[in-house]
């Protein structure tokens, strides 16, 4: 799964939407790193989102706080509260690949499947 790394890719993310909330004058980003991300992705762990906050809070004149409400929660409690609020996952996207419909193999689409699988329900979106 290492091949889904794109390197750096949340710390820019971060960055962009860190500055978009000051133009915005809001003073919270939200983040949906997830504990089963921690072993693969480097930009995804505690230690990287808590330094992270660090640099938020003082790299531009209003402080803007980085809030990771899964940080330590699995995809499979986060479909569970996201079904208890009542979201529609026809209209959410997982998948690496950007193909028309999703591909069901890539480790996005197996953590997904997972999560609907241990959750007893089926995944409401269309596969290969
Ligand atoms: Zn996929």
């Amino acid at each position: 799964m290492k091949q889904t790394v794109v390197p750096n890719r949340n710390m820019i993310l971060l960055s962009l939407a860190i500055g978009y909330a000051v133009s915005l004058e809001a003073n919270k980003v939200y983040y949906g790193a997830h504990s089963g991300d921690h072993a693969i992705y480097p930009d995804c762990r505690p230690e990287f989102v808590e330094k992270m906050n660090d640099v938020s809070l003082i790299a531009n004149y209003e402080a803007v706080e980085i809030y990771s409400p899964y940080l330590n929660v699995s995809k499979i409690e986060i479909l569970t509260d996201g079904l208890s609020l009542g979201l529609d996952y026809a209209d959410t996207w997982t998948c690496y690949n950007g193909r028309e419909k999703a591909c069901g193999k890539c480790g996005a689409c197996q953590e997904r499947l997972e999560a609907f699988e241990k959750n007893g329900i089926e995944d409401p979106l269309a596969y290969e």
